[in-house]
């Protein structure tokens, strides 16, 4: 088995693996090889971009997205007709968003504002009505980067103004959940998460359907760690950092497992 600095998978990814010997090529779905994947799979996932916006409409003046990445939240938050700042840390991840916004329509791309930053550390000496952090990205911090991204929140909500943030509600069960997705390309991918009740992380698998696996050749297999915030956990951390949740709205479910939640603080003053 190739690796590429991936960690080795558990449960039913790992006799699944097994089955294909040294074929396997072990990706981090974050690498150059994984990041298309995560793209492909990210393009169909529109569950809760509804609720962000109907969230974000109901608040005035002008919005900071946080962890913005390519943009797939910031175009329709520019479609709201605000002003937009995007910020996100990965210069990669930067270009793709200028890009992008290059591309837009007349004047849209002109309303953003894209900051290469550190959401966990941030002073753009400017506050806003919304402040967004979608994409369940809040679990891509460790407990010491949240501390430090609610402390920069609060510095940027302007009175009345709320931090907009989704997150994932895990139901733990005996087994491996083992779904088949299509991704915007229309590729079919397998899917499998492994998570026991009172795990930090659920680890997620990805390759393809076993009916498509090639006779010969390597097999490229794809893993991720996402760490696990259920919502009333981060309720209570956002409340001991000075951010009171005002509203929570249920996501569309990506699985039966999987309760998508998006919650709305406001700083106590
Ligand atoms: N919101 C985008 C979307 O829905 O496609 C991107 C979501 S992606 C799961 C998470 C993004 O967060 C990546 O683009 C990553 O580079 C960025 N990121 C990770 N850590 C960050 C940090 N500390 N500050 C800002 N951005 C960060």
């Amino acid at each position: 088995m190739t690796t590429t600095h991936a960690p080795a998978v558990p449960g039913l990814a790992a006799d699944v693996l097994a089955a294909h010997g040294d074929r396997v090529t072990l990706h981090d779905l974050y690498d150059e090889a994984g990041a298309p994947v995560y793209h492909d799979l990210a393009a169909t996932d529109t569950s809760e971009i509804r609720e962000l916006l109907r969230a974000t409409r109901a608040l005035p003046g002008p919005v900071l997205e946080l962890a913005a990445g390519s943009g797939r939240l910031t175009l329709p938050l520019l479609a709201l007709g605000r002003p937009v700042t995007a910020l996100e840390l990965k210069e990669s991840m930067v270009a793709l968003l200028r890009q992008r916004l290059a591309e837009a329509p007349a004047g849209i791309g002109e309303r953003c504002t894209v900051v290469q930053g550190d959401m966990s550390a941030f002073d753009l000496g400017a506050t806003y009505g919304a402040v967004v952090l979608g994409t369940t990205s809040v679990s891509l911090l460790d407990a010491e980067a949240r501390t430090g991204l609610y402390a920069s929140v609060r510095a940027h909500l302007a009175p009345g103004g709320r931090f907009l943030l989704s997150t994932v509600d895990v139901t733990a069960g005996d087994d491996d959940l083992d779904v088949e997705a299509v991704g915007a390309s229309g590729r079919r991918y397998r899917m499998i998460e492994h998570w026991r009740a009172g795990q930090e992380v659920r680890r997620v698998t990805i390759l393809a359907p076993e009916r498509e696996i090639p006779q010969d050749g390597p097999v490229p297999v794809f893993t991720t760690a996402i760490r696990v915030l259920p919502p009333d956990d981060l309720t209570r951390e956002l409340a001991g950092a000075g951010l009171r949740v005002v509203a929570r709205h249920a996501l569309p479910a990506a699985s039966a497992r999987h309760t998508g939640v998006l919650l709305e603080a406001e700083a106590d003053r």
